[in-house]
């Protein structure tokens, strides 16, 4: 059993942060083979009964719960930081010309490797994916993510209109090859399959129907879309959707809308529609870098607090600008400020760090599994140095509470704060070693 004596974070179940200056992690494998937290807590409360195992002491180092993103695109590696007016001219002229090219697998697979080493760089060790509309993307990203034994659930895009050549499917063999895809792939080690509509305007009735009914028939598999990012998009599911209450309420109508079902932004919801995430089970993916980005709008903190829904976190790259979950946690901070019902909403550091980790995951319908550390729990943990650079060495040398020194991280870490990635107990390739 291997034991590490370091500083540590982690959640109680109720999302409160608990953390331990002189903390023990002790790890051991489950009956299925995989590496889980055997036991966490003080040094001093442990050692009489752990005490005994080999030691790893990483002096000066956090160990805190990898990373959980909501939602990213790996297809959108090369669509980072790429100038718009807004979500559709965005899609017009630069995603839809990026994501063309996989329906080449070498392609596929050079840039999934790359998309992977950077979310274990930053410290992200389970992430929910969209692919591309070819099915060769989704092959490439699961066969990259299994040999790593990342916690990846990804998906093909379902897009049968109102999109180019090249990325546009056909309806009935867009289901037939997400099927077959949920099969193969859903539950194989680590994997899960998200059923995977880019977003009502791209999608046929009869396509968004087969996908809510490939998600009544495969319960436990995940539905990923967007949701009520930007206006003029909005407007479009109006005009083709004039029955519908609201945007929100054509992924209701076609059963898209249930546990393990995540929104992407979900900015310009209305109180109805809240409480439709919150009584389905469904959850928001807050964008927060990615909507500042393209001008979208701010995901509704107090709002969603009020009516109680399911939130977490995520990079949205390539719309997205990092996939630093620190550079997230910021974004997510100025989001707090600014345009809320109630104004002057401040997140604590360690409610914007729970968002990304112990919060998502139970979005995602994976509280107690990852994006935590209590005693069960696979260990995905992140080894964190606080003094990674001279400011932070300064700031969090001065820290005198647990806030202080979060907030510190949050508002000058990134990639190099993130020493180690730990998945399920095995460093990831790659990175560096004790
Ligand atoms: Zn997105």
């Amino acid at each position: 059993m291997p034991a590490f004596r370091a500083a540590l974070l982690y959640f109680q179940p109720d999302l409160q942060a608990v953390y331990e200056p002189d903390g023990l992690l002790v790890t051991a494998p489950n009956e299925h083979g995989i590496e889980v937290v055997q036991a966490v807590g003080s040094w001093a409360s442990l050692k009489a009964s752990f005490g005994h195992l080999p030691v790893q002491h990483l002096s000066g180092r956090l160990l805190a719960p990898g990373f959980v993103d909501l939602h990213l695109h790996y297809p959108q590696v090369d669509v980072i930081g790429s100038p718009a007016e807004g979500l559709l001219p965005w899609l017009e002229n630069y995603t839809f010309v990026q994501e063309a090219r996989f329906t080449d697998p070498l392609h596929a697979r050079a840039v999934a490797e790359f998309f992977l080493d950077e979310l274990q760089r930053h410290g992200v060790t389970t992430a929910l994916s969209f692919c591309s509309s070819h099915p060769s993307s989704v092959h490439a990203l699961f066969e990259a993510s299994e040999q790593r034994g990342l916690r990846i659930i990804a998906g093909k895009c379902l897009m049968d209109r109102h999109a180019p050549d090249g990325v546009r499917d056909h309806t009935e063999q867009s289901l037939e090859d997400t099927e077959a895809l949920i099969q193969r792939w859903h539950g194989r080690g680590r994997l899960g399959y998200a059923i995977t509509p880019r977003f009502v305007p791209t999608c046929s009735d009869a396509q968004l129907a087969g996908a809510g009914e490939l998600a009544r028939r495969y319960p436990d598999v995940w539905v990923q879309s967007h949701v009520a990012e930007n206006k003029d998009e909005i407007a479009w599911v109006k005009a083709l959707h004039p029955q519908a209450r609201s945007y929100l309420a054509v992924y209701e109508r076609f059963g898209l809308l249930r546990p393990r079902s995540i929104y992407a932004h979900c900015i310009h919801l209305d109180d109805t529609d809240r409480a439709l995430l919150r009584d389905t089970g469904a959850a928001a993916a807050v964008s927060p870098t990615s909507n500042l980005f393209l001008g979208s709008g701010f995901f509704d903190y107090a709002a969603a607090e009020r009516v109680g829904h399911l939130y977490g976190l995520a990079s949205d790259v390539g719309g997205g600008t990092s996939f630093s979950p620190f550079h997230t946690m910021m974004a997510a901070y100025y989001v707090g400020r600014e345009g809320q019902t109630k104004p002057g909403l401040s997140l604590t550091p360690a409610q914007l760090w729970a968002q990304h980790t112990a919060g998502a995951a139970r979005a995602l319908g994976l509280e107690g599994v990852v994006g935590n550390l209590l005693p069960g729990c696979e260990a995905d943990f992140l080894v964190l140095n606080p003094a990674a650079t001279p400011l932070l060495a300064r700031k969090t040398a001065a820290a005198s509470n647990l806030d202080e020194l979060l907030f510190s991280l949050i508002v000058l870490g990134d990639d190099r704060v993130v020493e180690r990635t730990v998945l399920a107990g095995q460093p990831g390739r790659g990175l560096a070693q004790p």
